[in-house]
């Protein structure tokens, strides 16, 4: 497995995959072809269908500015799902093309190439990690420390600075997101509806659904946010621990173990499955953001590896087979609601874990694997086209 370095990225939303990706590919084009003054850029399949809902073309244009781009739009169902084609010219004269894959979490593959970056963990499922830790009697923390080196704890707390930033921006705006679908952003509502005699459940329901609301929100709206594990699913992991953080209290240096240990499962899954809702649905990134929550939300409550892997397994569990059906192609709906569920439903995860770990039968490899399978076997048309499910009904609803 490569560093956890590579999944947390800092950038701007609304997609890791349809926003991100294609900005870091523009930036090395644009890099390295100097003598370049006008590309035609063909995007296929799901960047073809959601691109504009996702900002493809604007993020394509700005980084190649102020050259000339042309875009074309296709359906090759042959290539990857994330697929774009460079044509790089200089004047009329065709320099190269190129075919880069967004493949989910910001990455990109260039032609051939199938890796950007080296592995430096030497296993690849949780069970052989957990087997050394047992073996070397290492806590998860420690086991990240042995392979990234300590100085990965200024990552950390830099990934940390910029969760906390884009929560507490969200929760200080009003107003319309961006979009035809005029969507009103809820999360400083959410933030201040105390209601009458508001039972604990209830506050920790309303608040945790404010700051995963806050950063899809900042997401939504083209703002910075980490990519945890994507853009789309952004929001869930960092509600998780800035609630626990106001809650209780705790020390910056126990919400950055906890960040690393959801770093580490996020890892695992874009190892061994995806993380890409074009390529295995939402539960990919969804799903896969509340496994990370809910390993982060276990190991604050001082549980044992074995209940971490359990409430990392059931949160994902409960995600199988949902499917990504953004209306319009925005980030939005169902995508910001859809954060603050799976937020509240990491921490109920990590809670079942706490007091069930020992009767448990799923481990989380089986369910990594039962995830990706799924996702494989998913029709095409729920992966992030924006053409089936709740967006399919959206919009031929009468008007
Ligand atoms: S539905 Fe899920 S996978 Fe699809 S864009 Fe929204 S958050 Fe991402």
């Amino acid at each position: 497995m490569q560093s956890i370095k590579n999944l947390f990225k800092i950038g701007t939303g609304p997609s890791s995959s349809h926003t991100m990706g294609p900005y870091f590919a523009a930036l090395r084009i644009k890099e390295n072809f100097p003598q370049a003054n006008r590309f035609i850029i063909t995007l296929y399949n799901s960047l073809a269908l959601t691109g504009e809902g996702h900002l493809t073309f604007d993020v394509l244009k700005n980084t190649l500015s102020p050259h000339q781009v042309i875009f074309q739009t296709k359906i090759d169902i042959s290539l990857h799902p994330n697929t774009l084609m460079f044509e790089i010219f200089n004047n009329d004269i065709l320099i190269r093309t190129i075919e880069v894959k967004s493949i989910g979490g910001g990455e990109i593959v260039f032609d051939g190439l199938e890796k950007e970056h080296d592995d430096i963990y030497p296993h690849k499922s949780f069970d052989e990690i957990k087997k050394f830790c047992s073996e070397k009697n290492l806590t998860l923390y420690e086991y990240i420390l042995q392979f990234e080196g300590s100085e990965i704890e200024g990552f950390f707390q830099l990934v940390w600075k910029q969760m906390r930033q884009t929560i507490e921006t969200g929760l200080s705006k009003e107003g319309i997101l961006p979009g035809k679908l005029r969507v009103k952003r809820k999360a400083k509502d959410l933030l201040h509806k105390k209601i009458d005699e508001e039972t604990d459940d209830v506050m920790e329901n309303r608040l945790v659904s404010a700051y995963a609301f806050a950063t899809s929100e900042e997401n939504a709206s083209g703002g910075i946010v980490v990519t945890s594990p994507t853009c789309g699913a952004s929001g869930v992991l960092p509600a998780v621990l800035y609630y626990m953080l106001q809650k209780n209290k705790l020390p910056e240096k126990r919400i950055i173990k906890a960040l690393a240990v959801a770093g580490l499962f996020g890892n695992i899954i874009k190892h061994n499955a995806t993380i890409s809702g074009a390529v295995g649905g939402c539960q990919a990134e969804v799903g896969s953001a509340c496994s990370m929550a809910a390993a982060a939300h276990a190991t604050l409550s001082n549980q044992f590896i074995d209940q971490i892997e359990y409430a990392a397994e059931v949160a994902m569990e409960h995600h199988l087979g949902l499917t990504c059906d953004p209306i319009d192609g925005y980030v939005q709906i169902p995508c910001i609601e859809r954060n603050a569920v799976a937020a509240i439903r990491a921490i109920n995860a990590s809670r079942i874990a706490y007091f069930l770990s020992d009767s448990r039968k799923i481990s989380f490899d089986m369910i990594i694997q039962a995830m990706y399978q799924t996702g494989l076997d998913m029709h095409p048309k729920y992966k992030e086209t924006a053409e089936a499910g709740m967006a399919y009904f959206y919009k031929t609803k009468p008007e």
